[in-house]
């Protein structure tokens, strides 16, 4: 029991606010890189997160309704592809409702302890963010259920005929939980979640606001079109599109006295690979590999990662949700075929290659 308060051990496990960016498990689709300008550029209050305007007018309907019983918020599952502000709207939400945020994440968490020791130093109406929540395991989920529906852990004492169990009240709180793959949820878990909220890709006018508004928190130079430019070849993510307007400030503070133009955009765009419609090298190889090799027959997330020497898993939640969005590529029960936009794109003819 002594050690649930031991702030040390505790630590281990929880990052705050400021050094989350750091110490936070780094995806293969976020780079230290965009950590040192992601605090920075985050959203604070919900007025300055842009779009997801369902996502948006829901919660704070249920945060203001909260708020005025005196409350903890429902607990939150928010899901969707990497990037599009699932860390943030967490944060976000702690804000609005006046508490304080605890984040952790999933593969952080390695034993029911682990998690018994971060709930019991939540305080009242604290929201708990953990991040990449599908990579817990069984037995941890186990002590989060009753956790999440009745504020309470049951913590066994001894082993065997003698042991016995004794329930730890635990303060109201509230579970943000944030995953890239709704699908490997127990449902036991999922029931638990008052509040489900699927993030959509942005669209280029809300990817040009982001872009204008991360451009005047770092002090750059842009103009419109510019920011157009940018949004259109971001694959409908925020943390690309900062990730591609910091890359091309180097080249206007290098080659044009800091100011952003369009030239200097596409000339940087060139320089990083990127294409017209926001494809890069991977992108293009793995579309290559499925028409040229496969003959646009159906390709395993396997054999995919194995051509492009990616995961399987950063393929299906990195460059498959873009590909599929705009309509390059398509799921079958048999792996992924190239759709016909995706020939004519890359200057094949389908007539040529499907027989
Ligand atoms: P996720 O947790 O879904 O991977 P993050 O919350 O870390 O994504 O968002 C990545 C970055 O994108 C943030 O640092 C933030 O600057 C930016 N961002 C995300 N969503 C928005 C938004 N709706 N408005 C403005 N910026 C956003």
């Amino acid at each position: 029991m002594d050690n649930y308060q031991d702030e040390s051990y505790y630590e281990k496990f929880i990052t705050s606010s400021k050094d989350q960016d750091e110490e936070r498990f780094v995806s293969s689709s976020k780079t230290m890189d965009d950590a040192q300008i992601e605090n920075v550029l985050r959203p604070k209050t919900m007025d300055d997160y842009v779009g997801q305007t369902k996502v948006k007018e829901n919660l704070m309907v249920y945060i203001s309704a909260a708020k005025k019983r005196n409350e903890a918020l429902d607990h939150v599952l928010l899901y969707g592809p990497p990037g599009l502000g699932k860390t943030t709207l967490s944060a976000i939400i702690a804000n609005e409702m006046g508490v304080s945020l605890k984040q952790t994440s999933g593969p952080a968490i390695e034993k029911p302890y682990d998690l018994a020791s971060i709930l019991t130093n939540l305080s009242e109406n604290d929201v708990l963010f953990i991040d990449e929540i599908h990579r817990l395991n069984h037995s941890i989920e186990e002590v989060l259920y009753p956790a999440m529906e009745d504020h309470a852990i049951d913590y066994i004492i001894g082993s065997g005929p003698g042991a016995k169990s004794m329930r730890i009240p635990l303060a109201n709180f509230t579970l943000v939980g944030a995953t890239t793959k709704a699908g490997m949820i127990s449902s036991p878990l999922r029931d638990r979640f008052g509040v489900i909220c699927k993030l959509e890709l942005y669209s280029p006018k809300e990817l040009s606001q982001i872009v204008m508004r991360s451009a005047k928190i770092l002090g750059a130079e842009i103009d419109k079109e510019s920011a157009n430019l940018i949004a259109s070849r971001c694959r409908g993510t925020p943390r690309i599109a900062n990730r591609i307007l910091k890359r091309v400030r180097d080249f206007a503070d290098v080659l044009n006295d800091g100011k952003i133009t369009t030239k200097i955009t596409l000339h940087a765009l060139e320089k990083m690979d990127i294409d017209s419609i926001g494809l890069d090298a991977v992108d293009r190889k793995m579309l290559v590999t499925m028409i040229e090799n496969f003959k646009g027959k159906p390709v395993g997330l396997d054999t995919l990662g194995a051509v492009t020497g990616e995961e399987p898993d950063t393929i299906e939640d990195v460059y498959e949700p873009y590909l599929m969005q705009i309509g390059f590529i398509a799921r079958t029960p048999r792996g992924r075929i190239p759709l016909e936009p995706a020939y004519t794109h890359l200057g094949y003819k389908i007539e040529d290659i499907v027989k």
